[in-house]
C-alpha cells in the first residue's frame, strides 16, 4: 500500500461487509440489522482477519446517531413531546429506577461494588435510539400515539443519560475512584463543586442550550433555510441541513456538555416549524442510512464471542434484565396509565434492548475504574444479542396482541400480526394508501357506492375513514398477511395510490400472482417507475408529474387567445 488510510479502510471493511452480511441476512428473512452486527464482529479483533479501527468505527457510529436524531426532531414537535409528557416522563424515571436496580442486585451477586452496580443498572435501562427509531420507522409506527410515547420515552431517557454522564465523573471523585483526574467540567474543578454544585450546573447548562435554541435557532434556523433554498442550489440546500444539524450537535457537546444526539434532536426540532422541513428531512436519508449501518457495524466490533462461552450465566442473567425484567416494568407502568394492553407491549416491545448510550456508560464506567472490565463485557453482549433479539421480541408482541385483539375483526393492532381477518367483499376495489391521492380516489367511489376496501399505514387514518363507515384495513399493504387479508383473488380492481414505486411493486407483483384477471392502476413518479411497475403485472401506471403538466397545458390552452395578444402588446411597449 503506498500509504495508509484508516479512515477509508473502515469505511469501505464496513460498509462492504455489511452489504454482504445484509443481503445475505435479508436472504434468509433475518432483519438485515443482524447482518450489518455480524458484519462489525467480521472486522472486530475477535475475529481472525482484517481489523478495523475501532476508535475510527465509532466516532462514524456517531455520526449516524446524530442524523438519525435529527431526522426525529424533524418528525417531532415540541407539542407531541408535550403531549406524552404526563406518561413518557414518569414511565422512563421509573423504568430507569426498576431496571438500575436489577442491574445493581446482579452486580452484588457478582461481588461487585455498588458504584459498578450503579453504573452497570444504568447502562442497562437505556435503550438504543438506533434500534428503536428503526423499529417503528419499519413498522410506520412513528405518528401513531404509541409511536409518539416511546420516542418520547426514549428522550426523557436520553436526558437522564446526559446527567449520568456528567455526574459519574463526581461521584467517582467522591468514592476515591480517579474521577478526579477526569472531571468533565473545568468550571467545576475551578470552584470546586460539590455533587449537587455539579448536578445544578448541569442543569442550568441544559437548560440554557434548550433557552437558546426556542429563542434563536427556532427564528434563525428557518431563515438560513429560507434563503438558501431561494438560491435554487439543491447542493447548497442539502449542505445547509446538514451543516445546520452537525454544527448544533457539536456546539451544544462543546458548549454545553449536552450529548451529540441531543443536540441534533433540538436543531431538527426547530427546523420542524418550517415549510421546508419535509424537504431537509428527505435531503439527509440517504446519509442518515449509510452512517446508520455503520453504527452496527462499529457495535458489532465491539463483541467478543468467547466471552459468551466464557462466562454464560452472568451474560443470560444480565440478558434476562434487558430482554424481560426491562419490559415488564415498562408494561406495568404503561397499564397504570390505563393506556391499552397494545399500546404496552409495544413500548415494552421497543424498549427491550439497550445500545449506544449503554456503550458510552460503559466505557466511562471503565475509565473511572467504577466498573470492572468484565461489566462492559456483560452490556456489549446483551446489548448486541438484545439487539438481535428485537425482531423477534416484536413478532411475540404482534402474535400476542393479534390473540388479545382477535374478537375485533381488522383493528389497528392484529393489521399488524400474521392472522388478519380477510374481507367479506367480492367484486370490490382495494385502494391503497388514503393520502393525497387516494383519498380523492377513495371518496368518489364512496359517492358512488361502489364496494371498496382502503387499506393505510397510518392509524389515524383508517380511525376516520372506520368513522365514516368505510372498510378499512391497518397496515403496510405490501407486507403478504395484510394484502391477503384484502381478498386480492375476489378482487375486480386494486387502485395503488402510494408514492413508494418499490412497495408499490411488491404489491403489483402479489396482487398479479393471486388474481391473474385483476385490474391493476398503479401511481408512479418517473418513467422508470411506470417501465418497474408495468413490468411487474401493472394494467396502468399513472405518472403524477406527467398529469400535472398536463394540468397545466389545459389550464393555458384554455386561457382566451386576445388575452395573450394583449400581453404580447404589453411585453413590447
Ligand atoms: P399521499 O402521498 O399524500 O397520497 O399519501 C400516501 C398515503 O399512503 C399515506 O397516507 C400513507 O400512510 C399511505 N401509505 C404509504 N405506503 C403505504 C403502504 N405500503 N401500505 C399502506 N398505506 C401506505
Amino acid at each position: 500500500m503506498p500509504h495508509d488510510t484508516p479512515l477509508i479502510a473502515t469505511i469501505v471493511a464496513g460498509l462492504g461487509l455489511a452489504f454482504v452480511f445484509g443481503t445475505i441476512a435479508q436472504r434468509f428473512r433475518i432483519p438485515p440489522l443482524v447482518g450489518y452486527l455480524l458484519a462489525g464482529v467480521a472486522v472486530g479483533p475477535f475475529t481472525p482477519g482484517f481489523v478495523a479501527d475501532q476508535a475510527l468505527a465509532t466516532e462514524l457510529a456517531e455520526l449516524g446517531i446524530i442524523l438519525l436524531m435529527f431526522g426525529v426532531g424533524l418528525h417531532f414537535s415540541l407539542n407531541d413531546l408535550l403531549s406524552v409528557r404526563k406518561i413518557a416522563v414518569p414511565g422512563a424515571v421509573a423504568q430507569i429506577a426498576v431496571a438500575t436496580l436489577m442491574g445493581l442486585g446482579l452486580a452484588m451477586l457478582m461481588g461487585w461494588t455498588v458504584g459498578a452496580g450503579l453504573v452497570f443498572g444504568l447502562a442497562l435501562s437505556v435503550a438504543s435510539t438506533v434500534v428503536l427509531l428503526r423499529a417503528l420507522q419499519e413498522r410506520r409506527l412513528m405518528d401513531t400515539e404509541r409511536g409518539k410515547i416511546a420516542v418520547g420515552w426514549l428522550i426523557v431517557e436520553d436526558l437522564a443519560m446526559v446527567l449520568a454522564l456528567v455526574l459519574f465523573p463526581a461521584v467517582a471523585s467522591f468514592h476515591g475512584g480517579n474521577g478526579a483526574a477526569l472531571v468533565a467540567d473545568p468550571l467545576a474543578t475551578r470552584f470546586g463543586l460539590g455533587l449537587t454544585g455539579v448536578l445544578v450546573l448541569t442543569l442550568i447548562k441544559i437548560a440554557l442550550f434548550i433557552a437558546l435554541m426556542l429563542v434563536v435557532g427556532r427564528r434563525l434556523i428557518p431563515w438560513v433555510l429560507h434563503y438558501i433554498a431561494h438560491t435554487g442550489s439543491r447542493e447548497l440546500f442539502r449542505l445547509t441541513v446538514l451543516a445546520i444539524a452537525l454544527c448544533i450537535a457539536f456546539g451544544a457537546t462543546k458548549l454545553f456538555g449536552v450529548s451529540l444526539a441531543l443536540g441534533a434532536f433540538f436543531a431538527g426540532m426547530m427546523l420542524r416549524e418550517s415549510p421546508l422541513s419535509q424537504r431537509a428531512a428527505q435531503e439527509t436519508l440517504p446519509l442518515r442510512d449509510a452512517f446508520a449501518v455503520l453504527f452496527f457495524v462499529s457495535v458489532g466490533m465491539l463483541f467478543d464471542p468467547m466471552s459468551l462461552v466464557r462466562e454464560p450465566w452472568p451474560f443470560v442473567a444480565t440478558l434476562f434484565v434487558i430482554v424481560v425484567g426491562k419490559s415488564i416494568a415498562a408494561l406495568v407502568i404503561v397499564l397504570l396509565f390505563r393506556r391499552p394492553i397494545t399500546t404496552a407491549l409495544m413500548i415494552s416491545a421497543s424498549l427491550a434492548q439497550i445500545g449506544e448510550f449503554s456503550f458510552i456508560l460503559a466505557e466511562l464506567g471503565v475509565a473511572l475504574d467504577l466498573l470492572p472490565k468484565a461489566g462492559r463485557d456483560l452490556i456489549l453482549a446483551g446489548a448486541i444479542v438484545s439487539i438481535m433479539l428485537n425482531p423477534l421480541v416484536f413478532a411475540v408482541v404482534d402474535w400476542l396482541t393479534a390473540r388479545l385483539e382477535q374478537p375485533q375483526a381488522a383493528s389497528p393492532a392484529a393489521a399488524a400480526s400474521e392472522a388478519i381477518p380477510v374481507t367479506e367483499l367480492t367484486g370490490h376495489t382495494i385502494l391503497v394508501g388514503y393520502g393525497r391521492v387516494g383519498s380523492i380516489v377513495g371518496d368518489a367511489l364512496h359517492q358512488r357506492n361502489a364496494p371498496f376496501l382502503a387499506v393505510e399505514a397510518s392509524d389515524d387514518t383508517v380511525a376516520k375513514l372506520k368513522q365514516r363507515g368505510i372498510e378499512a384495513l391497518m397496515g403496510n399493504a405490501a407486507r403478504a398477511s395484510v394484502l391477503r387479508a384484502t381478498n386480492p383473488a375476489a378482487a375486480r380492481s386494486l387502485v395503488i395510490a402510494i408514492p413508494e414505486a418499490f412497495e408499490a411493486g411488491q404489491i403489483v407483483e402479489q396482487a398479479r400472482a393471486a388474481n391473474a384477471g385483476i385490474q391493476i392502476i398503479a401511481r408512479a413518479h418517473s418513467d422508470a417507475e411506470v417501465d418497474h411497475l408495468k413490468g411487474l403485472g401493472a394494467d396502468i401506471v399513472i405518472m403524477g408529474e406527467r398529469e400535472i403538466a398536463r394540468g397545466m397545458i389545459e389550464e393555458l390552452d384554455r386561457q382566451p387567445a386576445p388575452d395573450a395578444q394583449e400581453s404580447r402588446q404589453h411585453s413590447a411597449a
